[in-house]
């Protein structure tokens, strides 16, 4: 499933390295069962990101088209690119996103904006949407790194810096002005917000966002449930 609805939400659960096969076979089938009642897949779809090589376990054990999201990808294509996992090899394993750029990858992995659009550029040859990650202060640099056609084919996530993981969630006119200077940047692309997002909060950004990309939030039921909630009763 791959998110094509202005009307739907898409909630992304990035899991970064937290999970691992014991923790991902207690969270998914406790998921997948709860679902029935609480996915109604015309409002919101849903897409794990589990580390990669959880990506088979996760993909096997989901339902409900629930989907994967790689929360990275090579900036090359197959071949000799020792302990790079290229798009076509994610493709092969049915994953429907890819986050790029993620402020952890470019902070601890000292990612620039051209190897972002590279990343970008392999997953949608691959078939696979990038999600773009951009903060406040790059997101002109990294819409201009990226050709004008490939742009308009990403999701882009608004992720400021002084958010993600700190509980301290960016208030509702800030997370309007640099969604609206997103689509002016990348076109009319679906954006999406993360930084802090929970149950508690998310109501704030219904009108604004096109969707969320939790971390902390996803990671325990007893939070990722009660907010995909309140996301199906806006
Ligand atoms: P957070 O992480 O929800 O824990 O702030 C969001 C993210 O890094 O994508």
């Amino acid at each position: 499933m791959v998110y094509d609805d202005g009307m739907k939400k898409l909630v992304i659960a990035n899991w970064k390295s937290h999970k691992d096969s014991r923790t991902i076979a207690e969270w998914v089938p406790a998921f997948t069962a709860k679902l029935g009642k609480t996915l109604v897949p015309s409002k919101v779809e849903v897409s794990i990101a589990p580390s990669s090589p959880f990506i088979p376990l996760v993909s096997e054990m989901l339902s409900h088209g629930v989907s994967v999201t790689a929360q990275d990808v090579s900036q090359f294509p197959q071949g000799k690119y020792t302990g790079a996992t290229a798009a076509t090899q994610l493709a092969s394993l049915g994953v429907a996103y890819a986050i790029v750029g993620h402020s952890e990858r470019r902070r601890y992995f000292h990612e620039t904006h051209q190897e972002v659009a590279n990343k970008a550029e392999q997953c949608i040859e691959a078939g696979i949407t990038p999600i773009v990650c951009v903060d406040d202060e790059y997101v002109a640099a990294q819409a201009s790194a990226l050709p004008t056609e490939l742009a308009q084919k990403c999701v882009v996530a608004y992720e400021a810096l002084s958010a993600i993981g700190t509980g301290n969630n960016v208030d509702a006119s800030q997370v309007s002005e640099t969604t609206a200077q997103i689509k002016e940047l990348f076109g009319k692309v679906p954006v999406l917000y993360g930084g802090s997002v929970t149950a508690g909060n998310v109501a704030e950004y219904a009108d604004i966002s096109d969707g969320w990309l939790v971390g902390t939030a996803s990671l325990s039921l007893d939070d990722f449930l009660p907010l995909l909630t309140t996301i199906v009763n806006f």
